[in-house]
């Protein structure tokens, strides 16, 4: 018996063409490890994972990163390689590609994926993750969490987006702002440690895969993709964001320019 026949919903060749998609992940944390594994079990055939860390040597990060265990904490393994190892476990005929260095060293990488997925905290990489992608043309799924403190309790919130030509991108849908760039900028760039549950990521991470899921299979035809979905984890609810419904009726042109495309070194 096939093992995807309990998916054979999503459509007559959509096994073929998962066996044949790129997908590239940037940063193999408690995010990315959640899509890694995803991306397995429903079949894609080429997966490209990037991300220069190592699991630390604490073990701070086994509250979260799937796949990682107690041993690779000792041999401080390099978290591309326990994706690499928990993906091909799962499903051997997938061609796995690591890249212990940063996206930045890797565009060649981003630029032969079908779809990229962003799972990493600092909003300027973000930015600038998207204004690749945006330049070849490949669809952007980001994830992106957020625990704030208010009065006596915490407030967890997050979204999944999809950024991708002719839809909103990140500026557009609220993700990336200015004021929060500029504070980035303050600390040199750097985004700092951001709290991180491994249920939350796991809703983010699926909210992804499903993002993914209706570009490439035709089970839900819907006349646009969905674009934001917005997830409270205090209520715990994920929701279609309703600033999508005005976002609609508006282009955006952070991205608009011709001139924008393809290789910024070779006009
Ligand atoms: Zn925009």
């Amino acid at each position: 018996m096939d093992k995807h026949n309990r998916q054979s919903f999503l459509g007559p060749n959509s096994e073929a063409t998962l066996r044949s998609s790129r997908a590239v992940i940037i940063g193999l944390g408690g995010g990315g490890s959640h899509i890694g594994q995803q991306l397995a079990h429903v079949g894609v055939g080429n997966i490209f994972l990037i991300d220069p860390d190592t699991i630390d040597r604490e073990g701070t990060n086994l509250n979260r990163l799937i796949g990682g265990t107690e041993k690779d904490v000792e041999d401080e393994t390099l978290k591309v390689e326990i994706a690499k190892r928990l993906i091909q476990s799962i499903d051997s005929r997938i061609q796995v590609h690591t890249f212990d260095t940063p996206w930045q060293e890797n565009l060649q990488v981003l630029r032969g994926g079908d779809v990229v997925f962003g799972c990493i905290d600092g909003l300027m990489q973000r930015r600038d993750i998207e204004s690749a992608t945006r330049r070849y043309m490949i669809p952007y799924i980001d994830i992106g969490m957020d625990v704030h403190k208010v009065d006596s309790h915490y407030s967890v919130s997050g979204q999944a987006s999809l950024s991708m030509h002719g839809q909103p991108c990140m500026k557009c849908m609220g993700i990336i702002r200015d004021d929060q760039l500029a504070h980035e900028a303050a600390l040199y760039g750097a985004a700092g440690e951001r709290p991180q549950v491994v249920w939350s990521n796991g809703v983010l991470a699926s909210a992804a895969v499903g993002l993914f899921m209706q570009l490439v299979t035709p089970w839900a035809s819907h006349p646009k993709p969905v674009t934001l979905l917005e997830f409270d984890g205090n209520r715990q609810t994920l929701t279609e964001s309703r600033k999508l419904k005005y976002l609609g009726q508006m282009s955006c042109d952070h991205y608009a320019y011709p001139i924008e495309l393809g290789d910024p070194f070779l006009k």
